[in-house]
């Protein structure tokens, strides 16, 4: 545990100082984790659903779809190798036509941020403004998409043109539609075969470790209107695709389609699932006339969640929720009985985020974040009743809040921070809350107030503080981190602050919270904004001045399982202004790997707790 730990730190923080730190807190930690009672598999053991079976025909068998190993499907054998470049084109297809059978009982979550890009003689295209979509998609018989959150606009865009993959509509206004984003996630979902398509070999080339056939794929003459055109990458074992890199053929007048890159990574036997898609359009160079600019990356998740349908909500009231397992025969006392109701709450709400996806699974990356707390309770002598737990939030806008003790950070936001200063500025201020008794809500404790769908999880949940909690917590904070390990390190805080104000009025949606208090008050940074004051200049021409990272470089996300991982990439050397473009949304380039060095990878860090040290 010891090792893991520092492994993580080795490679996350690059600070000395930190990893001393860090030795001497990480026993203290240790023994603070062992009575947290995480919420562990959050999904109920339930009777078989005369539905649901129904609704998984491929996927498992009825009753038993707990473990992940037990609904993955194996590859399918026995298929002699094809020999000639027609045959690994029907295998393709056939390929293809399979992992549509075996997505479509699925409704993955889905997330688009995207920026729209204006000219800055200095720095290049940096964001505008910025839109933010999160969602379900239902691939059962076409491809749609439910969203979160309440920027529908109706009328405009639905029906056909929305079904003609319809990115943006430009009738009276360019609007974005968010389901165009998801489009390539497959090459066509209903008509990819040689009737449609011609298929080009062009190389071979390797993706990661994974070595692929490359095609061009054109649409057949009378193929009709939005079909792929592009290239695909496949894997030259089973003949998944695992990349397609394109836009859509012959939109139609008021639409326009967006192109796009789309990486699938192979997280269960057999199957490569759509992970990321990368869109951009626009072109900045002397004479270029744009009338859109953006980047956006799409990501998809939560393969693996149960879909919520009204007889599973119910199945959530368990029995065995409500078994008592305090070791004493005696009634609670009643602060103590207060205390079990509040770690109720807490532990109820923890559950239904992971549930609904929005909540990564206990990990590694919450032990890192609990390193930092504990350093900053250490010094400052906080000694609370129950253990602080932290958690990672699956999305992207920059938010923490906190549930009972339990403080929970975005994964945007853990992406954008440049070290381990500005992450204990980020956790001072959720830890204040718990020290000065603000969380004390525990309305959650009553299970009839989790049975909601899960597209309505941003309406029944939230975590916000009154204006004047907030001002107490940052207060709070600061005197808090400057008694830590951290004191000397509230430079780089600050920067992030000033980083994050400079770019604040072009981002309001990334700053968009939406359990908790927003960071930024109308393009301004309220939250611990009194650290900036003592920061040094933000200059974006000095190359060794990081102020805040671009989105997506720190926190990996599975999309099979929610599971978080820190990102273990060689830092590359910045060489100009242009390359640190803070908040910023990038290309996706994840190193492929094949299933079984995935799982081996995975299973290493799952089963580095129990390794002794040294
Ligand atoms: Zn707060």
């Amino acid at each position: 545990m010891r090792n893991v730990i520092l492994e993580v730190m080795r490679d996350v923080m690059s600070n000395r100082n930190w990893i001393i730190l860090a030795l001497l807190a990480v026993t203290m930690t240790a023994v603070a984790q062992q009575p947290a009672s995480a919420p562990q598999n959050p999904q109920p053991v339930a009777a078989a659903q005369p539905g649901q079976t129904a609704a998984q025909p491929s996927a498992a068998p009825s009753g038993q779809a707990q473990s992940d190993q037990s609904q993955s499907p194996q590859a399918p054998a026995n298929l002699a190798p094809p020999t000639t470049m027609d045959q690994v084109v029907d295998r393709v297809i056939m390929r293809e036509k399979e992992l549509i059978k075996f997505l479509s009982p699925r409704t993955p979550i889905v997330e688009t941020y995207l920026q729209n890009l204006t000219q800055d003689p200095q720095l290049g295209p940096i964001p505008q403004d910025d839109h933010y979509f999160l969602g379900r998609m239902d691939l059962s018989d076409s491809i749609d998409r439910s969203d979160y959150l309440q920027e529908k606009v109706k009328g405009e865009g639905e029906g056909m043109e929305k079904r003609l993959l319809g990115g943006i509509t430009k009738r009276f206004k360019f609007q974005y539609q968010p389901l165009g984003f998801s489009w390539m996630i497959f090459a066509d979902r209903n008509e990819f075969d040689r009737q449609h398509y011609n298929f080009h070999y062009a190389r071979r080339e390797f993706l990661g470790d994974v070595r692929c056939l490359v095609f061009d794929l054109t649409p057949k003459k009378d193929a009709g209107r939005g079909r792929f055109l592009g290239r695909i990458w496949i894997e030259d074992q089973d003949f998944n695709i695992v990349r397609l890199n394109g836009t859509y053929a012959r939109p139609s007048r008021n639409n326009y389609y967006y192109h796009m890159d789309s990486w699938r990574l192979n997280l269960i036997p057999g199957y490569w699932v759509p992970a990321y898609i990368y869109s951009e359009e626009g072109d900045f160079t002397a004479g270029a006339k744009n009338k859109i600019a953006f980047k956006a990356q799409t990501r998809m998740w939560g393969y693996n969640l149960k879909t919520g349908t009204a007889n599973d909500e119910l199945t959530q009231i368990r029995v065995d929720s409500v078994k008592d397992e305090t070791p004493s025969a005696q009634d609670a006392s009643p602060l103590a009985a207060e205390r079990e109701w509040q770690q109720q709450a807490e532990d109820n709400v923890l559950e239904r985020l992971e549930r609904a996806g929005l909540l990564a699974p206990a990990g590694d990356v919450d032990k890192i974040l609990q390193t930092v707390v504990n350093n900053i309770e250490i010094t400052n002598n906080i000694e609370l009743p129950r253990a602080v737990r932290t958690r990672v939030l699956t999305t992207s806008p920059l938010e923490t809040f906190s549930v009972g003790n339990t403080i929970v950070v975005s994964r945007g936001l853990i992406d954008v921070l440049p070290d381990e200063g500005s992450l204990a500025m980020v956790l001072s201020h959720e830890l204040a809350h718990i020290v000065l008794g603000h969380n004390l809500g525990s309305q959650y404790a009553f299970n009839d107030r989790m049975l909601f769908s899960d597209d309505a999880t941003y309406q029944n949940l939230g975590f916000k503080h009154i204006p004047e909690e907030e001002a107490a917590a940052d207060k709070k904070a600061v005197e808090m981190l400057k008694a830590s390990p951290y004191a000397q390190k509230l430079d780089s805080a600050g920067l992030f602050i000033k980083a994050l104000q400079k770019r604040a009025p072009q981002l309001g949606a990334l700053l968009q919270a939406h359990l908790g208090n927003n960071i930024t008050d109308n393009g301004t940074v309220t939250r611990m904004a009194q650290l900036a004051n003592s920061a040094p200049a933000l200059d974006w021409n000095k190359l060794d001045q990081i102020a805040a990272l671009p989105l997506g470089g720190r926190v990996k996300l599975n999309p099979w399982d929610d599971r978080v991982e820190i990102v273990k990439a060689q830092p590359v050397a910045i060489t100009s202004a242009r390359d640190k473009m803070p908040f910023e949304v990038t290309p996706f380039f994840p190193r492929l790997a094949r299933y079984s060095a995935v799982s081996t990878a995975a299973a290493t860090t799952a089963d580095a707790s129990p390794t002794p040290t040294n």
